[in-house]
């Protein structure tokens, strides 16, 4: 039988760097070919073999409804007929800010971009911007995209190859930025003591899923918050994947709960807004966004900011995931998915543990779950590529590598998370075998 997939990935490799526009989907990390997507809808993608798998990465985060949701691929049809590009301000762009203004309290206003990337570069220098000051704290594991300044100790694709940074970022341009070790209090403190009156911001991935998932805990936030208020520094949380994401509020929402009056100055969305199309946005307070171009010197644009299509699709997806008891639902599905795989885990003797958050999940084949990124790098990674492999075996598609979260949209059935859970179970016996 001729493996398309094999035939596609041969071809591509003569003319894209690796055969992929985007490095994890390579395959390098766990071996073997990658899959070409030819179609997919609901839950499932099918390749171009024309196998099933039940879809965990929904495409890294955005298909939060799954694939094909009608009410979506009619908003995204009707907006194609009326133009894909203008380069001039349209309604739905009004309304896309409004809707995210009024899901994001701590956010006045809002400036819409085409990648989480770009949101994040756009938020740094706005926050350098608006302070005057030159520094930056990021933290070990956590992913900002791949702009230069942030491209220090940034988890997932990187981690995967053992960079600590990329070639092509001179030593300067990252003079600039600290990384610290996630939930380190004490590092956090010891560096606002030192640099606190040049810190411009402080960026975190509030739940990281860029080095699997690991929460910030209590006391860190909390900690976080009160340091960057008591010495003048933006607090912006990185919320490309968790927003709209792990709830409607975003991850902000939920350590609004357990931190009383807790909010971000700035926040960088991505992902989810976009619902599968070029889209992501960052924003804060009116004082700070007041100081971007055309009202204020800090320069940032975009041919394709704002694409009447891409705004569509955003539109119609929140329409969808601020219904009612749509998070909840999507919860307890997810949690039952990590449930289930503890079980069958727990069952075959072999050390799981596992954690979601709203449609967010990550486990470990680990006792206890790690707190930061070097506690996540004792994972094994031999034994995880068997069971990377083993699962896609039996159709189901997890991330390509150890050190990303996963994804259940609301399209996955209970039917999709028993032949999951079943097929772990498989994989698992042989894993401790
Ligand atoms: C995906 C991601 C980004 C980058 O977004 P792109 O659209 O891939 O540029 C930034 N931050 C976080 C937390 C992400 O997960």
């Amino acid at each position: 039988m001729t493996d398309r997939n094999a035939d596609l990935f041969e071809r591509a490799k003569t003319l894209i760097p690796g055969g992929v526009n985007s490095p994890v989907r390579a395959f390098r990390a766990v071996g073997g070919t990658p899959r070409f997507v030819q179609s997919a809808q609901g839950a499932h993608f099918w390749d171009a073999n024309g196998q099933r798998y039940i879809d965990y990465i929904g495409s890294w985060g955005p298909m939060i409804l799954g694939h094909g949701h009608p009410a979506v691929l009619e908003a995204v049809q009707k907006a194609a007929v009326d133009g894909f590009s203008f380069g001039a301000p349209t309604e739905r762009e009004v309304e896309l800010a409004e809707a995210i203004v009024e899901l994001v309290p701590s956010l006045e206003m809002v400036r819409l971009v085409s990648s989480g990337t770009e949101a994040g570069m756009s938020a740094i220098r706005l926050a350098r911007g608006a302070t005057g000051r030159k520094k930056i704290i990021k933290f070990e594991g956590c992913y900002h995209g791949h702009a230069d300044a942030l491209l220090v100790k940034a988890g997932s694709g990187l981690a995967t190859f053992g960079n600590p940074t990329s070639a092509g970022v001179p030593p300067e341009v990252v003079q600039h930025t600290l990384v610290l070790a996630y939930n380190n209090v004490a590092q956090l403190e010891a560096a606002f003591a030192e640099h606190g009156s040049d810190i411009a911001c402080l960026m975190i991935e509030p739940i990281a899923g860029n080095m699997n998932f690991v929460r910030a805990s209590v006391p860190f936030m909390k900690r976080c918050r009160e340091l960057c208020t008591q010495h003048g520094a933006l607090l912006a949380f990185d919320e490309v994947m968790t927003g709209f994401r792990v709830a409607l509020g975003g991850a902000q929402s939920v350590y609004a709960k357990l931190i009383p009056g807790f909010e971000p100055d700035m926040t960088v969305m991505g992902k989810v807004i976009g619902g599968g199309m070029p889209l992501a946005a960052f924003g804060g307070k009116r004082a700070v966004m007041e100081q971007l171009a055309p009202l204020g010197p800090v320069y940032q644009a975009g041919t394709l900011s704002g694409n009447p299509v891409a705004t569509a699709c955003g539109l119609a997806t929140l329409a969808q995931i601020r219904q009612p008891g749509f998070f909840d639902a999507l919860a307890a599905r997810t949690r039952s998915l990590v449930s289930g795989l503890k079980a069958a885990a727990d069952a075959e003797g072999l050390p799981f543990c596992g954690d979601s958050e709203g449609g967010m999940f990550g486990f470990f084949l680990l006792p206890e779950l790690p707190q930061h990124y070097q506690a996540v790098m004792k994972t094994e990674g031999a034994k995880f590529n068997n069971l990377f492999h083993g699962l896609l075996d039996r159709g189901v598609y997890i991330a390509p590598a150890l050190y990303e979260a996963g994804f259940v949209s609301a399209a996955h059935s209970e039917q999709d998370i028993a032949e999951t859970v079943a097929a772990a179970r498989e994989v698992f016996r042989q894993l401790v075998r």
